[in-house]
C-alpha cells in the first residue's frame, strides 16, 4: 500500500470514527464493507505505514500526544492518542460488535473488563535503562504522591520475581499507556521529555491501570462541548465518546488529571477544541493537575476497595478504630489487634510494622532490605553520628540502594529490630 492509498483509508476510518462518534450510525450499518474486514485491513495497514508517517506529536505544556491511529506492534494494537488498544477494546470503541457482545469491551463492567485489572490491585513496574536517576526520582514521587492517594487501595510497586504482568517504563517517542493490564508479561508506559509533570505520569499510569478518557465517557456530551471545526481534521478520533464506559456511579469531572486540556489536539493556537458546559468548572481549569477526589473514587470502585473491611474478630468495620467499643481487646481479632498504650484497636500490620519515630523521616515505615555503603541491612543499623540511636532508609531506588542526601531516614522505632 502506498502513501497516497494509506492516507485515503485512513480517512476512511477517521471519518467512519467522525460520524459514529455524531451518530449517524446509518452510515455504517448501510455499509456494505465487512466491517471486521476492514477493520483488521485497516491494523494492517497502519502497520505497514507506520514507518512512513511523520512521528508527529501534538503538545501544550501539560500533555504531549503521539500520533494519531496507528498499528504499532505486529499484535493489532491501535494507538489512539497517548491510549494503546487491543483489538477487542478498540472494537469496543469503534462500535463494531462482533468481538463479544455489545457493552463487552475493556471499558465496560463483567468478566471481560477483570482481565485487564492488574491482581490484588498491584501495578508493579520497572525503570528502563532510558531513564536516569533523577527521572526516576520525579517519576517515584509521583507514584508515592499517588500511592498516598489511593491510601492502600492500589499500589504501584517495583517489580519483584514473583510478578507476572508488569510495566516498564520507557521513552519511547511522547507520552502513552495501554489501557489495562495486558496480561503480556511486560508492557510500556513511555514517558518521554514533555511528559514528566506529576498530572502527565499519573494519568499514563491510570491508563495502565483500565481507564480511559473522562471526556470519553458516555456522558459527555452533557457537561462539555466538543468543537469539531476546531479540531485537526486527523484527530477526530481522539474525541470518540465511549458508550460503554463505566462511569462507576462518579460524576462526571472536568478537573480529573484523566480529561484533556481545552486546547488539546487544536487547529491553531488558541482555539478551544473542547468547552465546559459546566458552571462549577471554567473552561480553563479542564484537565486538572492534581488527582480529584473523583478520580480517586473511580480507581476504588474499579478496583473494589472503596468499602474495604476489616476483621475484628465475630465483627466486620471500615478501619480498626471503627470495631465495636466498650469491650476492649474482647472485641479486637482477625485483622486488628488492640493498642494498649493508646486504648485503642489498631490495624495488625501497621502495628507490626517497624516504622520510624525521629529523624527527617519520622513515622515512616522502614524499607527493608535497603543498601547503603555497600552493605545490605534486613535490620535496623547503629547511626554513627548518635550510637545510642538505630536507622533505617525510608525509601530506596530500584536497586534496592538507600536513597542518599534527601532526608529519607529516619530513627528506627521499639517495634524495630536492631543490627548485629
Ligand atoms: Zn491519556
Amino acid at each position: 500500500m502506498n502513501r497516497h492509498q494509506f492516507v485515503a483509508e485512513f480517512q476512511l476510518l477517521q471519518t467512519l470514527l467522525f460520524y459514529i462518534e455524531t451518530n449517524k450510525t446509518e452510515i455504517i450499518e448501510l455499509d456494505t464493507l465487512n466491517k471486521k474486514a476492514m477493520r483488521n485491513s485497516l491494523i494492517k495497514c497502519f502497520l505497514v505505514t507506520l514507518v512512513a508517517l511523520p512521528n508527529h506529536s501534538y503538545g501544550n505544556s501539560e500533555l504531549t500526544f503521539e500520533g494519531a491511529l496507528i498499528g504499532l506492534d505486529g499484535k493489532n494494537k491501535v494507538q489512539i492518542g497517548d491510549m494503546i488498544l487491543d483489538e477487542f477494546q478498540f472494537a469496543s470503541i469503534a462500535g463494531t460488535q462482533d468481538v463479544g457482545e455489545p457493552g463487552d469491551g475493556a471499558a465496560s463492567s463483567g468478566i471481560f473488563g477483570e482481565q485487564y485489572r492488574w491482581p490484588n490491585a498491584e501495578l508493579p513496574y520497572t525503570f528502563s535503562s532510558q531513564i536516569d536517576n533523577r527521572l526516576q526520582g520525579v517519576i517515584k514521587d509521583a507514584i508515592s504522591d499517588f500511592n498516598n492517594k489511593m491510601n492502600g487501595c492500589i499500589k504501584i510497586r517495583p517489580k519483584t520475581s514473583q510478578d507476572k504482568d508488569w510495566v516498564d517504563i520507557i521513552k519511547d517517542g511522547g507520552c502513552w499507556s495501554y489501557v489495562g493490564r495486558q496480561q503480556t508479561g511486560r508492557q510500556e508506559i513511555s514517558l518521554s521529555t514533555g511528559c514528566h509533570t506529576q498530572r502527565t505520569i499519573q494519568h499514563e499510569f491510570i491508563h495502565a491501570l483500565g481507564f480511559f478518557h473522562e471526556q470519553s465517557r458516555p456522558d459527555r456530551d452533557q457537561h462539555v462541548k466538543i468543537n469539531w471545526k476546531n479540531i485537526q481534521d486527523e484527530e477526530y478520533g481522539q474525541f470518540i465518546r465511549q458508550k460503554t464506559s463505566l462511569t462507576f456511579d462518579v460524576p462526571y469531572d472536568g478537573r480529573s488529571v484523566m480529561h484533556y486540556t481545552p486546547t488539546a489536539f487544536n487547529k491553531d493556537r488558541g482555539l478551544n477544541s473542547i468547552e465546559s458546559k459546566m458552571a462549577d468548572v471554567a473552561t480553563s481549569e479542564l484537565g486538572g493537575k492534581v488527582m480529584t477526589e473523583n478520580d480517586i473514587l473511580k480507581l476504588k470502585r474499579m478496583y473494589r476497595c472503596e468499602d474495604k473491611t476489616v476483621s475484628c474478630g465475630r465483627h466486620t468495620a471500615t478501619s480498626c478504630q471503627g470495631c465495636p467499643q466498650g469491650n476492649g481487646r474482647g472485641w479486637c481479632n482477625g485483622d486488628c489487634t488492640w493498642n494498649a498504650r493508646q486504648n485503642v484497636c489498631v490495624s495488625k500490620v501497621s502495628e507490626d510494622k517497624c516504622k520510624t519515630v525521629g529523624g527527617p523521616s519520622a513515622n515512616q515505615p522502614c524499607v527493608f532490605p535497603f543498601k547503603w555503603n555497600g552493605k545490605t541491612y534486613n535490620s535496623c543499623p547503629v547511626d554513627s553520628d548518635d550510637t545510642n540511636e538505630t536507622w533505617c532508609s525510608t525509601k530506596t531506588d530500584s536497586n534496592g540502594n538507600h536513597i542518599t542526601g534527601q532526608g529519607l531516614w529516619g530513627h528506627c522505632g521499639s517495634k524495630c529490630k536492631k543490627e548485629g
